[in-house]
């Protein structure tokens, strides 16, 4: 299995995503951190899983094989024993506490114990709704609350799946965001192993159906600083003499993430991720992208550099109206883009293809731009600070005088658009950057457009009463997501509280 060194900094923060490639042995990576516990700091632990079978396959193939080769839990786990009330395949008691497997989707499961130390394998695939009663990520954190931080430790293991909407990326986001450094052994330098320096000969005496003129075998792992070749020996060597960098402050949360590289399996020598690779490309030449989409989550994942951000200052409520009432100066529609931007919460690709019919039983039903989620935001909704309901931004909207099928669109004709044409999304942004320069909001980080959503949700929480995270759909779109996939019709609610 993984060297657990790599996964074990000793933190003690809630909740610590670990963010992987998928063969990098994800399911031991997060459960090893409350593997350790039976033999170092016994206590009532719980491990969720998406489906049971996820579960059986765990504890079969890893779990049970993983505490026999290691006597300090073997000792305290009788994993092979007779089968009996205190040893089941999904419950294992032993000295002052006990590890249990749950699966997302039973919500007597996820309800009933207390445990101080829970891991969530897979979170983008964890059930978002037991039965109606809420996510069950959120439950099971629930359930954790009652023990004291120092105590308690929630730990998130898993790949990422669609990029900007995964629950483990976005668990990873607001981490310290923790990187593995590996020292080359020539140079000395550090630095995260990356698909990029995966490197092989092509000389084979005749081309290979699939890998061509490529010799697998040659695969070396080039270091970006002195160029020397590693084997799958020096790089194992390498890998257990790297360190983790934290590339964020530090919150509470700790966040890691590893990709294949590091794997020390023999699945994941360099031969074999280069064959892989290589049979990825020719289904791609083939029209058949999924083992490249599989790969480009994979080792390739490691590529994704960090990110340099501006960090963008807030939009107040009080720079707000500065450029709502500078905006006529720039279009005639930017008001109205602004006011439903503001009261809805939503984004820009929303707002552009908001039509006028989206509207039944009270709610406004939208599908979002990104993700293709439906929600329903009940008209009555209210901003108290703007005096206005999200019904009164949309009959506003709606008598420019102009006939289009969109809430927001051009009311005076341009060269590019006729009247009550939809407006671009980018045009949003321009056009509200000239308002805002108009109201003498200038400089690098200056708000943008898009921050209106985090001053939707700050309006929304002073106020009280209004869902908020079904809103934004900021923690919830991997989720929402994957519930728009499996049951299709029903759009996710948003709530408010009568008042
Ligand atoms: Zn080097």
């Amino acid at each position: 299995m993984l060297d657990r060194r790599l996964l074990l900094p000793a933190s003690r923060a809630a909740p610590v995503p670990l963010r992987s490639s998928r063969s990098c042995r994800r399911t031991t990576c997060s459960a090893s951190g409350s593997l350790s516990r039976p033999g170092r700091d016994p206590c009532p632990m719980i491990i969720m899983f998406a489906k049971e079978k996820s579960a059986k396959k765990f504890n079969l193939e890893k779990f049970e094989p993983m505490v026999e080769v290691t006597p300090r839990l073997s000792a305290k786990l009788p994993v092979h024993a007779g089968r009996d009330k205190n040893n089941l395949w999904d419950h294992k008691t032993f000295a002052r506490g006990f590890l249990k497997f749950i699966t997302s989707n039973a919500p007597d499961d996820v309800k009933s114990t207390p445990a101080p130390v829970v891991a969530v394998e897979e979170p983008d695939d964890a059930n978002q709704n037991v039965r109606e009663q809420g996510d069950s990520i959120t439950l099971l954190e629930e359930r954790n609350k009652s023990y004291s931080d120092s105590r308690r430790k929630v730990i998130f293991g898993g790949t990422p799946t669609i990029d900007g909407f995964s629950r483990i990326a976005q668990a990873y986001e607001s981490s310290d965001q923790r990187r593995y450094l590996v020292p080359c052994p020539d140079c000395g330098e550090e630095h995260e192993l990356a698909w990029d320096n995966v490197t092989w000969s092509e000389n084979a005496e005749a081309p290979h159906e699939v890998f061509g003129l490529a010799t697998p075998a040659s695969a070396r792992y080039a270091c970006p600083f002195c160029g020397s070749l590693w084997d799958d020996t020096a790089r194992f060597r390498a890998v257990r003499r790297g360190r983790w960098v934290a590339t964020a402050a530090f919150h509470g949360v700790a966040g890691f993430r590893l990709n294949e590289l590091v794997s020390p399996f023999p699945g994941s020598r360099l031969a074999e991720l280069v064959k892989k690779r290589l049979v990825a490309e020719k289904a791609l030449r083939a029209g058949d992208d999924t083992k490249m989409r599989s790969f480009v989550n994979n080792p390739a994942d490691a590529t994704d550099k960090a990110k340099v951000t501006v960090k963008r200052r807030r939009l107040t409520f009080e720079e707000f109206q500065a450029i709502y009432e500078k905006a006529p100066q720039v279009a005639l529609w930017l008001q109205n883009a602004m006011l439903l931007a503001l009261v809805s919460g939503q984004d820009r690709s929303t707002i552009a293809r908001w039509e006028r019919s989206f509207q039944q039983d009270g709610h406004a039903v939208l599908t979002r731009g990104k993700t293709g989620v439906r929600i329903a935001i009940p008209l009555e909704l209210r901003m108290d600070v703007l005096g206005m309901s999200l019904a009164d931004v949309i009959a506003r909207c709606r008598s420019t005088g102009i006939v289009s099928k969109y809430l927001v669109h051009h009311i005076r004709p341009n060269v590019n658009a006729p009247k009550g044409a939809a407006i671009k999304i980018k045009t949003f942004t321009s056009k509200f950057k000239e308002a805002r320069d108009l109201a003498g909001i200038t400089g690098d980080d200056a708000p943008t457009f898009h921050e209106m959503r985090s001053l939707t949700k700050r309006l929304y929480m002073e106020q009280g009463g209004v869902d908020t995270k079904a809103l934004l759909g900021h923690m919830t779109d991997a989720i929402a997501d994957l519930y728009a996939n499996s049951r299709g019709l029903e759009p996710l609610k948003v709530k408010i509280s009568k008042r």
